[in-house]
C-alpha cells in the first residue's frame, strides 16, 4: 500500500478552487447557450433575424438560410466570448497553460470558423430534408446525421486535430516495440502512435485513442512522454488500447445514435406543436424555428448528460482493467495516474454530486484504490 501516498490525502484548496471555477464555467456557457436560444425565441428576434436574412440573401432559401446561421453564430460568439476569454485567463492564473493570446485568439478564430462551416452545412441538410420530405425528415436526418458522426470520427485525428496541434509518429523505438507487443498479446494490431505537440498550448498530460478504420491511432502528449518512465506511458498506451479492444468508439457512436434519434423524432413533435398549436413560426421550413430545434436537441444532451457520464466511466473502468491485465506491474499504473492528477491539477476527491454530474472518467483516487484491489486478488505477491 506504499504507493497510495497521493492517493489518500485530500485535495488541496488549489485543485478545488481550479475544479470549482471550471465548474462555474461550464454551468455559465450552458446557462448562457440556453438563454439565448429562449430569448430568441421569446422575444421573436428569431423572426426579425430571418427576416433580415432573407432579405441579404434577396429571398432565395439556400442564401438565407446560411446568412442566418452567420447571425447567430456570430452574436453567440459575441456573448460567450467573455467567459471563453475568462477560461484562458484561468489556465494562465494556474499556471497551466503555455499559450500566449495571439495563438489563443488564432485557435478561437478557427474554432469559430469551423463550428461555422460545419452548423451551416448541417442546417442545410436539415432544412433541404424539410422542404423535400415534410413527413420523414427527422428519420432521413437521423441516418445522414449518423454517416456523418462515422465519417467525422474517421478524419477528425487527419483533418480536424491538425488545425490545432501538431502531430509527428512515435520516435521512442523502445516504446514502439513494447506497444507491438501489447498489440500481439490482445491480437490487435495497432496502426499508429503519434506524439502530440500539446506543449505548445497547456502543461498538462493527455492520451487518447482516435479516429476509425485506417485512421485509428493512439496519440500521446509529449508533456506525458517527456516526464513518465517507459513502464508509466506504457500503462497509458495499455488503457488506450483497452478502449480499442473493447470497441468502445462504435459503441459510443452506437449510443450517440440512439440519442440522436430521440432528439429528431422530438424536435419534429416540438416543431409541430409550436406550428400547428402555437403558430410560432409559418411552416416547418421556416427557418426561424432553428432555436426551438437547437433547444430541443441541446435539452436532451444536458438531460441524457449523467447517464452518458455514467457509461463513459463505465468505458474506462474496462479500459483500466484490460490495462492491469496487460502490465506486468500495476505499480507503473498507480505512478502514472498520480502523476496525471498533480500536473493537470485533477481532483482525486470529488463529491460524489460533482462526479455523477459532471465526470467522464472515474476520479484518480477510486481508479488507483480499483488497481490496488485487482492486484492484490489477482497477483498477491507483486501487490505492493
Ligand atoms: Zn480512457
Amino acid at each position: 500500500m506504499t504507493l497510495a501516498g497521493a492517493n489518500t490525502l485530500p485535495d488541496s484548496p488549489e485543485v478545488r478552487q481550479y475544479n470549482r471555477s471550471r465548474r462555474w464555467l461550464e454551468v455559465g456557457d450552458l446557462v448562457l447557450s440556453f438563454g439565448f436560444l429562449i430569448a430568441l425565441l421569446v422575444t421573436g428576434w428569431s423572426n426579425t433575424l430571418r427576416t433580415l436574412a432573407q432579405r441579404w440573401g434577396s429571398e432565395r432559401y439556400v442564401l438565407s438560410l446560411f446568412f442566418y446561421v452567420v447571425f447567430l453564430s456570430v452574436i453567440s460568439k459575441i456573448l460567450g466570448f467573455a467567459l471563453d476569454f475568462y477560461g484562458f485567463r484561468l489556465e494562465h492564473r494556474f499556471n497551466l497553460s503555455n499559450q500566449r493570446i495571439g495563438s489563443w485568439l488564432k485557435d478561437e478564430f478557427k474554432g469559430w470558423v469551423l463550428g461555422l462551416v460545419l452548423g451551416a452545412f448541417l442546417a442545410e441538410i436539415v432544412y433541404a430534408l424539410i422542404r423535400i420530405s415534410p413527413q420523414y425528415w427527422w428519420l432521413i436526418a437521423w441516418i445522414i446525421f449518423i454517416g456523418l458522426f462515422i465519417f467525422f470520427a474517421q478524419i477528425a485525428p487527419v483533418v480536424l486535430f491538425p488545425l490545432f496541434y501538431k502531430f509527428v509518429p512515435l520516435q521512442n523505438e523502445e516504446l514502439k516495440a513494447r506497444l507491438v507487443r501489447l498489440g500481439e498479446r490482445s491480437g490487435t494490431r495497432v496502426r499508429g502512435v503519434y506524439e502530440w505537440k500539446l506543449s505548445e498550448k497547456t502543461k498538462k498530460a493527455n492520451a487518447a485513442l482516435t479516429g476509425l478504420g485506417n485512421t485509428r491511432r493512439i496519440i500521446l502528449a509529449d508533456t506525458l512522454l517527456e516526464n513518465y518512465s517507459n513502464d508509466e506511458i506504457e500503462a497509458v498506451l495499455a488503457h488506450e488500447l483497452g478502449h480499442h479492444v473493447h470497441g468502445h468508439m462504435l459503441k459510443m457512436i452506437a449510443v450517440q445514435a440512439v440519442i440522436t434519434f430521440l432528439g429528431f423524432w422530438a424536435a419534429n413533435e416540438v416543431l409541430h406543436f409550436a406550428i400547428d398549436e402555437q403558430k410560432m413560426f409559418f411552416n416547418l421550413s421556416d427557418f426561424a424555428n432553428l432555436p426551438l430545434l437547437a433547444l430541443v436537441a441541446s435539452g436532451l444532451s444536458l438531460v441524457l448528460m449523467p447517464a452518458l457520464n455514467a457509461y463513459s466511466r463505465f468505458t474506462e473502468r474496462q479500459a483500466d482493467q484490460y490495462c492491469w491485465k496487460c502490465v506486468a506491474n500495476v505499480g507503473p499504473y498507480i505512478t502514472a495516474m498520480e502523476k496525471l492528477a498533480r500536473q493537470n491539477l485533477s481532483e482525486s476527491h470529488p463529491s460524489r454530486v460533482v462526479e455523477l454530474l459532471f465526470h467522464s472518467h472515474p476520479p484518480i483516487s477510486k481508479r488507483i484504490a480499483a488497481a490496488q484491489a485487482w492486484a492484490e486478488s489477482h497477483r498477491p505477491s507483486l501487490a505492493t
